[in-house]
């Protein structure tokens, strides 16, 4: 059912509508607590596809500057090949 080949992916189905996730690489925008919108290029994450829930690793969100702050839209990145899996945490 899920013979995907990719390796150590760190989410399998959504925790609110149990759907599918789309692990690749997307191209964000998130609205911080000053609704300042900032934009994001090739931000790994999954991607919920039936309720567009975007999951993004935690660690990254504290880097990134994004605690608190709302993913308000979300795009498949097209710019970045499947190449690594930059920071990918290792599965627990
Ligand atoms: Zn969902």
């Amino acid at each position: 059912m899920s013979d995907h080949p990719r390796r150590s992916r760190p989410i399998e189905t959504c925790r609110f509508c149990s759907g599918d996730l789309l692990a690749s690489v997307f191209d964000t925008v998130f609205r911080d607590t000053e609704a300042d919108e900032r934009l994001f290029f090739a931000i790994p994450g999954a991607l919920c596809v039936p309720c567009r829930q975007l999951y993004v690793d935690q660690q990254l969100i504290g880097i990134l500057g994004l605690d608190g702050a709302r993913c308000t839209f979300a795009i498949e990145s097209d710019r970045v090949l499947q190449t690594g899996n930059a920071g990918q945490a290792p599965a627990a």
